[in-house]
């Protein structure tokens, strides 16, 4: 379904990016994975990617924080790839601590790369879309983008920014092709929540297995983690036909979490 499309992923070395890689290779998409890495793995997780479903793939290990340096990862994919159709912004980082003790550097970094990156990238992509008349980009945003835990407040800042980023650029490209929407997951079990269970029974005094039961699933009325292949799933819909009236939507996908 996606042969001929290019689609750049911030944030696949691992986790749900990865997920959202694999499931937009499988449907023939050529993809870019970024994301922080030594060469050797790069090398490993594009050989993995091109092995398994014969696209084309690329890697950028441009640090998403630096502005000149997502200026660099676009003009890489412009000059190997011509131009990117589905861009999905998913980079993205966790600090927790109550908020008179929250590392300022903590804050800057989140907010630079979970929201000011996704500027950035969407800035230098939508032109291309807009000219072709087609493209989507995909947000992965969190149920953080919606409601609020404490100790959390430059991840729930940035989350909420890109939900409002979502709907601007969804109405900006609108007449053009193009779809903005941003997908909001409730916990997935991926290297990112492994740290946010030890920070966070540090921050609360208890264990890290009462943080997944008591913490984090509390939250989750299904008591399951949501799946990087639901992402993935989801994500290959969004670029799909059947998508093209959704734009500007902020997606929940996270086991009735926000229901409540
Ligand atoms: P992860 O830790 O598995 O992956 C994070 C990715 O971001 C990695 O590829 C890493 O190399 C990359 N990265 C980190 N710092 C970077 C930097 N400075 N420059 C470039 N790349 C950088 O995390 P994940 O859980 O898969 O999270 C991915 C996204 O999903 C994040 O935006 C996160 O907020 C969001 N999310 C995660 C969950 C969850 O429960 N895991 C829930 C909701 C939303």
């Amino acid at each position: 379904m996606l042969k001929g499309k290019t689609a750049l992923v911030t944030g696949s070395t691992s986790g749900i990016g990865l997920g959202i890689a694999k499931a937009l290779a499988e449907q023939g998409a050529d993809v870019i994975l970024s994301g922080l890495a030594t060469d050797a793995e790069a090398d490993a997780l594009k050989a993995e990617i091109s092995d398994a479903y014969g696209v084309k793939a690329g890697f950028s290990g441009a640090n998403l924080t630096d502005p000149d340096a997502i200026e660099g990862m676009m003009g890489y994919v412009a000059r190997d790839f011509g131009g990117v159709d589905i861009l999905v912004n998913n980079a993205g980082v966790q600090h927790v601590s109550p908020i008179e003790d929250f590392p300022v550097s903590r804050w800057d970094l989140i907010i630079a790369l979970n929201l000011s990156a996704a500027f950035h990238t969407t800035r230098i992509a939508i032109p291309y879309m807009k000219e072709k008349g087609w493209g989507r980009i995909i947000n992965t945003a969190s149920a953080h983008a919606l409601v609020a835990s404490p100790f959390k407040s430059a991840y729930v800042a940035a989350k909420h920014g890109i939900a409002g980023l979502t709907k601007v650029v969804a109405l900006e490209g609108a007449e053009h092709g193009v779809r903005c929407n941003a997908i909001c997951p409730g916990y997935v079990y991926t290297p990112l929540v492994e740290g946010q269970v030890a920070d966070t029974a540090k921050a609360r005094g208890i264990s890290e297995e009462d943080v997944k039961r008591d913490v984090l699933l509390a939250a989750q009325p299904t008591k399951e983690f949501v799946t990087t292949d639901q992402i993935g799933a989801f994500s290959v819909f969004l670029c799909s036909p059947g998508a093209d009236s959704i734009n500007g939507a902020i997606m929940s996908m996270d086991g009735g979490w926000v229901a409540q």
